[in-house]
């Protein structure tokens, strides 16, 4: 289909609006632009936004310089280099026609993407969460200069603190900022601690009266916030925009397109390799206690005590276990293993069909996907039936005895009940998560994969910052009571659950 009709979108000249690559989108985008290149810039930006889910949910134990990077190679391996010379050093040294043209369809890409998903609330949010994930990680990508030139551009006036103010606060900043190993080369702003109450919580930077000193490296997260707000204001103007094009043939077959290409978390949830050395036959009973949410955990402690899952509990682990990584070959002797302690051969046979069958290798062949958690809450129960979402499926006293079972206090639990009580079991998984994992959660989980996910990455991310830590501890020695009692309380929390990583420490 071919759109030749200029579209006009306001009678400015877009020469002197685009001084840099990044963007914060608060403004709606003028000028005339084609259909057709309408058309195409906006099944671009969905192309990019989907490749950042992928590399987000294909390295959950990657840094964010390390995503961005695979992002950039991705964009140019797929033919997408124009998006990808967005991402890189300054952002604003060159204003040549091209960069102008460039960061234009950027801003209007951005704009046909939100008014695509305004009306659907599912798809707003994965809009959402990949637009704040492609700006973290655009950002991380300037230099001081990029920073200093966006925050100018946008009236912000955090301003990088001197030498002399680094000397007197030096030690500290060595202390607050465990992820920058060079403090003397690093730039750091002086910045209201309202701002940043994110990387307050996980203790990333330094607070001295009020005001925090964030290394450049963690800068993006201050604006990411911001960039958030903004998202979440203007969505009431896409909602406009898009009512107002609704009878416009012209613009209902893109709609219509964009909407029907967003996947929202159907995704298929790939492993890497640096994954694959957590997930192992011989590591599930421990990631069932670690890294599972509570509705797997309850599947794999049936299974091991009862040899045996009805249907539903089949499926709805096999693929959970398929998303997680393991193998077909593995996955073939991990429900051999169980059944054959209580079925012969030739009954297994059949149970052998479905698990090659979710992996997509006997039947119809589809690449079956695992379920998301809206899915398993439309489950039909009965009283013999494991699966489902505990929160919503389980007695309120069968309940209780499994929080007991993962150690909850009296008030964890009740915590969780009330929740699970009131039917906010998204907002009770999240607490569990919580519990487990000893820190706070914003975004609610949609996925049991996706909380397997992100558990791994907390526990790979957390374990490292902690042999960083006790190699800091010993070499200054003048600090090492205060952490080491830290420390230890940590340990005991988390119970350090990568053995082979306590060996290295
Ligand atoms: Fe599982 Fe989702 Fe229920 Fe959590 S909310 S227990 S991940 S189904």
């Amino acid at each position: 289909m071919t759109f030749q009709v200029p579209i006009k979108l306001s009678s400015r000249n877009p020469g002197d609006s685009y001084p840099h690559n990044l963007q914060l989108y608060r403004n709606v985008p003028f000028g005339e632009i084609t259909l057709e290149e309408l058309q195409e810039i906006s099944e671009t930006r969905l192309k990019v936004l989907s490749l950042v889910e992928r590399i987000h949910l294909q390295k959950p134990t990657m840094s964010l310089s390390q995503r961005r990077i695979a992002l950039v190679e991705e964009l140019h391996k797929q033919g997408l280099a124009e998006f990808g010379s967005l991402i890189k050093n300054s952002g604003c040294k060159s204003c040549t026609d091209m960069d102008i043209r460039v960061r234009r369809r950027d801003h209007i890409s951005h704009f046909m993407l939100r008014s695509t998903v305004a009306f659907n609330e599912s798809k707003k949010r994965w809009f959402f969460k990949q637009e704040a994930r492609l700006f973290k990680w655009r950002f991380s990508s300037l230099d001081n200069e990029g920073i200093r030139q966006f925050m100018c551009i946008n009236n912000f006036n955090f301003s990088p603190i001197s030498q002399n103010e680094k000397e007197n606060i030096r030690e500290h900043l060595h202390m607050s900022s465990l992820n920058v190993s060079d403090v003397d080369n690093t730039q750091f702003y002086r910045i209201p601690f309202f701002h940043i109450a994110n990387l307050i919580r996980k203790r990333k930077v330094l607070v001295l009266q009020g005001e925090a000193f964030v290394p450049e490296q963690e800068m993006a997260f201050v604006f990411v916030s911001y960039f958030r707000r903004i998202l979440i204001s203007n969505f009431e103007v896409a909602r406009e925009a898009r009512a107002n094009l609704y009878n416009d043939e012209r613009f209902t077959h893109i709609f219509a397109y964009l909407e029907n290409n967003i996947l929202t978390q159907n995704t298929v949830l790939v492993r890497e390799q640096e994954m694959q050395q957590y997930i192992s036959l011989d590591k599930l009973d421990q990631l069932a206690e670690t890294s599972y949410p509570l509705c797997m955990r309850v599947l794999h402690k049936a299974l091991r005590k009862n040899h045996h899952l009805t249907h539903g509990g089949r499926i709805q682990y096999c693929l959970f276990l398929k998303g997680m990584g393991l193998s077909l070959s593995d996955a073939m002797t991990f429900w051999k293993d169980e059944f054959m302690k209580i079925m012969d051969d030739t009954a297994f046979k059949e149970h052998m069909y479905y698990i090659r069958f979710n992996y997509g290798k006997e039947g119809s062949r589809r690449d079956y996907q695992p379920y998301k958690c809206q899915r398993i809450l439309e489950s039909i129960v009965g009283p013999r039936d494991y699966h489902g979402c505990p929160f919503k499926h389980m007695l309120h006293d069968t309940l209780e005895e499994q929080l007991t079972d993962c150690d909850f206090n009296a008030s964890e639990r009740s915590a969780i009940m009330k929740l699970s009580k009131n039917g906010q079991y998204f907002a009770a998984c999240n607490k569990y998560y919580e519990i487990k994992h000893d820190c706070l959660n914003d975004t609610l989980f949609e996925h049991p994969n996706i909380y397997f996910n992100e558990s791994m990455k907390h526990r790979t991310a957390y374990h490292h910052g902690e042999i960083y830590l006790i190699l800091y501890i010993s070499n200054n020695l003048l600090f090492c009571i205060n952490f080491k009692i830290i420390l230890k309380l940590k340990i005991r929390k988390q119970e350090m659950h990568f053995n082979h990583q306590n060996q290295n420490i």
